[in-house]
């Protein structure tokens, strides 16, 4: 959706209740990557943290009834292990990140699939592991990707627009403080993270501010470029499932590859640290 046709929908969900008003952020700094874009959100960040705890506490809790969670005590060391160096460079976007309630947690599923929720709630499925034989650089340039669609709020930016839709036609009060919000909101994040693409908006943001937290972490930003690559292959004719909520335009390979080669001095000097 773009912005104009937002703030419209803004402006005539918000007017007749008097709920949600539109709010004009700047969640990030631009970073080296100089991603630099205003955004419209009429759920407040507290509210959407909230209900993506809920979220996720709900996926955790049904992956340990399957007994699949963090079941490889190797892989979930690992995982944390690059988690760990990621989450302080978050700090180059946004003050607040380092502090905020991380969890990071691996899902055994054969899934090719990782996914950060509003408020830094991670998961990696060990089927993105073993399936594309990750390498760490890899394994951090996923992780990395997904960690900047939280820091830029994307879940928050699309839940608003979703809301504000949703208002329009005259059901949204639920959402916006009527009644049960918190577990309607959690059932929209779970939404979007699972069946609803980013748009292609988001997905460079995230890509382009991946390739930064990689390399400020030590992590060789290039590696994005083969693990897309990697994901592209995987499945044969039918791409994993992440890739479908994963829009991949022809030109993202070359973006990843700019972009990676512009960081490369910031891990030059993280390797040196
Ligand atoms: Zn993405």
């Amino acid at each position: 959706m773009r912005a104009t046709k937002l703030i419209r929908l803004c402006a005539m969900a918000a007017l007749p209740l008097a709920l949600g008003s539109c709010q004009t952020v700047q969640t990030t700094k631009p970073g080296q990557v100089g991603v630099d874009r205003k955004q419209s959100m009429m759920l407040s960040a507290g509210e959407v943290n909230k209900s993506a705890t809920l979220a996720y506490q709900q996926e955790l809790k049904a992956a340990a009834k399957k007994n699949s969670l963090n079941r490889n005590p190797a892989q979930v060391a690992r995982v944390r292990g690059i988690a760990q160096r990621l989450i302080p460079a978050t700090a180059a976007f946004r003050a607040d990140a380092p502090k905020w309630a991380w969890e990071v947690n691996v899902i055994t599923s054969g899934d090719v699939n990782a996914w950060c929720m509003p408020g830094g709630k991670i998961a990696v499925y060990t089927g993105l592991i073993e399936k594309l034989k990750v390498t760490d650089d890899e394994l951090a340039a996923v992780m990395g990707h997904e960690i900047a669609h939280a820091l830029r709020e994307h879940g928050r930016e699309r839940a608003s627009q979703a809301a504000a839709q949703s208002l329009v036609l005259g059901v949204g009060g639920a959402l916006l403080g009527l009644g049960d919000g918190s577990m309607q909101l959690a059932g929209m994040i779970t939404d979007l993270t699972f069946n609803l693409p980013n748009s292609r908006e988001h997905e460079v943001e995230a890509d382009r501010i991946g390739v930064e937290l990689s390399a400020r972490a030590g992590y060789d930003p290039r590696a994005a470029v083969t693990l897309w690559q990697k994901m592209g292959q995987a499945g044969g004719s039918a791409p994993p499932q992440f890739l479908s909520t994963h829009p991949s335009p022809q030109n993202r390979a070359r973006d990843l590859t700019n972009y990676a080669a512009h960081v490369m001095p910031l891990y030059e000097s993280a390797r040196r640290r």
